[in-house]
């Protein structure tokens, strides 16, 4: 039995909710998804670092690999977050066009982050960039950020990354040539895995995105870390390029935690958004090891689903 099939789910500790207000399912979903994503690493990456440790041939990046896994079931055994940088919290709404009480959402989500700051908890990372303040409990002026999206019906659809500090710090967009064309992107994401050697936490996960602005660019970068790793993009020349990319950036030898191997990157999610002619921006957004993303939909008769990878398996 894997060992985390032993500890107690976080959702059998949330409060119960008697009011049934649907802002009130609202806060409690978010605040289980962020101590889901804080605690259990998903099972695609958990997988995907235990496949890594089995294949990999360099005997210091098995180490490495073992010392990752040995933190992630230690944190599952003792509801701890799985790394001491909590990170920055951002959440994807897709929002029904009917649901109701959307006025109120954001509250509840920032309550949310307030509660799980306090009782997970996670350290505090938000700090005012003029005044070096730090807020004390994740929030502040576009923290959280939150992104949304009408969609049809009447639900909504909640995801929450965790975004740790150290491989935000290596992402990156250029601003390539049109004539650079794929050569050139695969290039640029080749050298930017080198440049960013050990600071990411690798093995890494990728977001990579072509065209756009460069702020589209890196939206969908950034967005394509909460895609599950083995699910590859709907377009298949993007999945091609996915799977040529992964092959390019793993023959870097940068390895587990930078320290050789033939481990460097878990999977590279890539979208794209045409472009201006003139212009040809592609992102690049590292995760660490540490992805940490949950999500959930809310019916509009507030039924929650918690759609994160085999959730019901851990509980
Ligand atoms: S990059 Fe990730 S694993 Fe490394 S310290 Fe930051 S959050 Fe933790």
């Amino acid at each position: 039995m894997p060992r985390y099939k032993n500890v107690s789910c976080p959702y059998s500790k949330q409060k119960g909710n008697k009011s049934g207000k649907r802002q009130d399912i609202v806060e409690d979903v978010t605040f289980n998804l962020i101590k889901q994503a804080a605690i259990y690493l998903p099972l695609d990456i958990k997988k995907a670092l235990q496949k890594a440790h089995e294949e990999e041939t360099s005997q210091i990046g098995k180490t490495q690999l073992e010392a990752i896994l040995d933190n992630v079931f230690m944190a599952e055994e003792q509801q701890a977050p799985i790394c001491q940088d909590t990170g920055t919290i951002i959440f994807y709404v897709k929002a029904g066009a009917t649901a109701k009480n959307l006025d109120v959402v954001e509250a509840m989500l920032v309550a949310a982050t307030r509660r799980a700051t306090e009782e997970i908890p996670l350290r505090p990372n938000a700090v005012n960039p003029f005044t070096n303040k730090n807020s004390g409990d994740n929030t502040g002026r576009y923290v959280p950020l939150v992104h949304w999206e009408i969609v049809e019906g009447n639900g909504l659809e909640i995801s929450v990354l965790l975004k740790g500090g150290g491989s935000e710090n290596v992402s990156t967009v250029g601003m390539l040539n049109p004539g650079d064309g794929l050569p050139g992107l695969k290039r640029f994401v080749i050298d930017a895995v080198i440049k960013a050697g050990a600071q990411p936490c690798p093995p890494t996960i990728l977001g990579v995105a072509v065209g756009g602005g460069a702020d589209t660019a890196m939206f969908l970068a950034k967005k394509a870390l909460l895609r599950p790793l083995a699910e590859a993009n709907a377009d298949s020349e993007v999945a091609a390029l996915e799977i040529e990319l992964l092959e390019a950036v793993n023959m870097t030898g940068v390895g587990p935690m930078g320290l050789g191997g033939k481990t460097s990157v878990l999977a590279g999610n890539a979208d794209f958004a045409y472009r201006h002619p003139a212009s040809f921006p592609v992102a690049v957004a590292f995760s660490c090891w540490a992805c940490r993303r949950a999500s959930a939909r809310i019916s509009g008769d507030g039924k929650v689903k918690y759609l994160s990878q085999k959730v019901e398996d851990r509980c």
